[in-house]
């Protein structure tokens, strides 16, 4: 696959030099997360699964992180470097969430996943590391940690309460937490989740730039152009 072909999927590149990383980011499809929004709020009154949606969501964003991944790592080749590629989730050794924050892709939300300026909540991730040289980017502070300090939606959401309302210290770092023994088995038995990337206000189109806009400003930034 070409540089430009990945392009055209809407992936974001960024790259973290101290580790060799190249992340790629993806959007997942918001008609996708929107339904599946709509289906949990049934799902919480206890009228509905999202088995079906969700496993759809999985395996798509999965397919897109396998293309992306190899599709870089191949084109790096092609240009004479070493190149691995990790197409999330299945990435083994190498955690994708930190290195990204690093790259600057998104910061960390509550619900323990990644926000994004261009995605927000809807964001799957894949990983590339290489030799080739490349200039490093740097973290992208844009307000998302600081408004998931005042708001409770993915908490309120997630049915077997995994998510912590607010940081806890987590080896030596005072971080968001989720408790993945609450998580992961309520994860399996439905077969997917994703009740917590689906409610959170950054994953709204229409509403993401009225949020950056007004973080930017609680910040003391620029706010972007609208
Ligand atoms: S994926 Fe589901 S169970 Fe896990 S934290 Fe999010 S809402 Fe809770
Ligand atoms: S739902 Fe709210 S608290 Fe949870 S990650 Fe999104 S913005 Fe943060």
């Amino acid at each position: 696959m070409k540089m430009d072909a990945l392009k055209s999927h809407r992936h974001f590149f960024r790259y973290t030099e101290s580790s060799s990383k190249i992340q790629v980011s993806f959007n997942g499809d918001f008609n996708t997360f929107s339904n599946y929004s709509h289906r949990c709020s049934h799902h919480l009154a206890g009228k509905l699964c999202a088995r079906r949606q969700s496993t759809e969501q999985h395996i798509a964003g999965t397919g897109r992180g396998t293309r992306a991944s190899y599709g870089l790592a191949n084109w790096i080749r092609s240009q004479g470097y070493y190149a691995k590629p990790y197409p999330g989730p299945s990435a083994e050794a190498l955690v994708l969430i930190p290195p990204a924050i690093a790259a600057g892709l998104g910061e960390l939300g509550k619900h323990g996943s990644l926000i994004s300026r261009q995605f927000g909540s809807g964001v799957r991730l894949a990983g590339v590391t290489t030799d080739m040289p490349l200039v490093a980017t740097g973290p992208d502070r844009f307000g998302g940690d600081e408004f998931c300090k005042t708001c409770q939606v993915c908490t309120n959401s997630c049915p077997p309460e995994a998510i912590s309302e607010h940081k806890q210290l987590v080896r030596g770092v005072e971080r968001w937490y989720v408790d993945f023994d609450k998580c992961i088995p309520y994860f399996a038995e439905t077969a997917s989740c994703g009740i917590c990337f689906a409610m959170c206000p950054w994953t709204r189109p229409d509403a993401r730039p009225k949020l950056l806009a007004t973080m930017a400003r609680r910040l003391g930034q620029t706010p972007p152009e609208p």
